[in-house]
């Protein structure tokens, strides 16, 4: 569910005219609705109400400080993976205590950084990690909060790239060793053992994967509990997909639905990651047409957003719904849009039949809310675009658009090339 619907032929971002803002704003941008945001998170807060709970929110889906806040404000935790997302969360209000922080290439500084923020856990991907974790809690004097990630070996059937919960992935522990590695988190002496975490992947529009994994990780739980290893949390990760064509995911009401009788009885605090099933479906990207093009085999339709603005369909040759804002009959043609930038990977759709377009409209990219601007970048020398938050029949803007000049600020000229 979103709230970017056609009224009298034209797209409206709740209440205002995608159009207005485009003319205001200029293109690309960036626009999400605040109450789809909020529906969004709600709708899992709702559905594991009655089971002790944390939603952390994934960062790398979108870290807008606007819309962390959002978060914040409604209870959220959050999920970091840097040192920066760590930043983003504190900075935008997120409590230390509401922060888990994965990924496999945590430096001595980050882990530092975690450990003087007091955040609630590290999620521990290999040995070497766990050892440093250890190190450098022993050095500043404190103790460090840690699960382990564990890799349940679950197909997750989804893309390739987004896949990440097999024994092939750098991913995690293997499950088959994490009795082992709990058995040495346990005698390390900075080490608390508080958790237990596994994320199979993204994007995953089936209930079974999460169900699945989710028994495996319960027995290995009993079998720590057991040894005298005490799990508090139960980090299931994110993951959970959305609509960006015709797949119908399950929604948070299912999962809960699913996973909720497995937990009957424990103990535990249920910590869930979810990025792109709250921001996905709640932001669009609007370009304009500059040009059309008839190639030799199809046309093209060129439009002012690249890959550098949303990287989905280059990285994983993602399918984004792309619609004119102003709903007419039109002929439909066979086209590939794409980007200014010089690749031949900048497309944001191939082969797509799709209605007619002019230059000079206005197009938009549906399901632009999860990693869209958060893996957006500068190349080409493209200053980044501008995020728009929509409230009823209000909007704010929650990032400028760049400046040329933001592109060039951190660069340094060695006195030697003075002119
Ligand atoms: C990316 C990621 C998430 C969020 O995944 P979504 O598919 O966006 O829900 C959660 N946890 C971890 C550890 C991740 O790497």
């Amino acid at each position: 569910m979103h709230l970017f619907k056609y009224r009298n032929r034209e797209l409206l971002a709740e209440d205002v005219h995608v159009k207005k803002l485009a003319e205001k704003y200029g293109t690309p941008l960036y626009i999400y609705s605040y109450n789809t945001l909020l529906r969004h998170f709600k709708a899992y807060d709702e559905a594991f109400d009655g089971y002790p709970h944390i939603i952390c929110f994934a960062l790398k889906a979108n870290s807008n400080a606007a819309i962390l806040r959002l978060f914040a404000k409604n209870g959220s935790g959050a999920d970091v993976v840097s040192g920066g997302e760590l930043f983003r969360a504190l900075k935008a209000g997120v409590p230390s205590k509401k922060i888990v922080y994965a990924g496999v290439g945590k430096t001595e500084e980050e882990i530092r950084y975690a450990l003087k923020s007091k955040i609630l856990m590290f999620n521990v991907e290999s040995e070497n990690e766990l050892r440093e974790i250890d190190r450098v809690a022993g050095k500043i004097r404190v103790r460090a909060p840690i699960a382990l990630r564990i890799n349940p070996d679950i197909d997750p059937e989804t893309h390739p790239y987004i896949s990440t919960g097999l024994k092939k992935h750098k991913f995690g522990i293997p499950i088959e060793d994490a009795l082992e590695y709990y058995k040495l988190a346990s005698r390390l002496k900075n080490i608390d053992v508080v958790g237990i975490h596994k994320h199979i992947g993204s994007q995953i529009t089936k209930v079974s994967p999460f169900v699945d994994a989710l028994k495996r990780i319960l027995i290995l739980v009993d079998e720590l509990t057991g040894r005298g290893v005490k799990i508090q949390y139960l980090d299931i990760g994110g993951g959970l997909g959305i609509s960006y064509r015709e797949e119908e995911p399950p929604l948070p009401k299912d999962l809960a639905k699913n996973l909720l009788p497995l937990l009957d009885g424990r103990k535990l605090t249920l910590i869930m990651e979810p990025g792109r099933s709250i921001v996905g479906n709640a932001g669009i990207l609007v370009t304009k047409v500059l040009y059309l093009k008839k190639g030799v085999e199809k046309e093209f339709v060129i439009v002012d957003a690249g890959m550098n603005d949303l990287m989905r369909p280059s990285l994983y040759g993602a399918y984004h719904h792309i619609t004119p804002i102003v709903k007419k009959k039109r002929r439909t043609i066979l086209a590939d849009v794409v980007g200014p930038i010089c690749e031949s990977a900048d497309f944001l759709a191939k082969e797509r039949e799709m209605p007619e377009v002019r230059q000079g409209e206005y197009l938009v990219v549906m399901s632009a809310g999860a990693y869209g601007f958060s893996m957006s970048s500068n190349y080409n020398s493209r200053p980044r675009a501008a995020e728009v938050m929509v409230k009823g029949e209000k909007h704010y803007l929650i990032r400028e658009r760049e400046k040329y000049d933001d592109l060039t600020t951190r660069e340094k000229l060695p006195k030697f090339l003075n002119l």
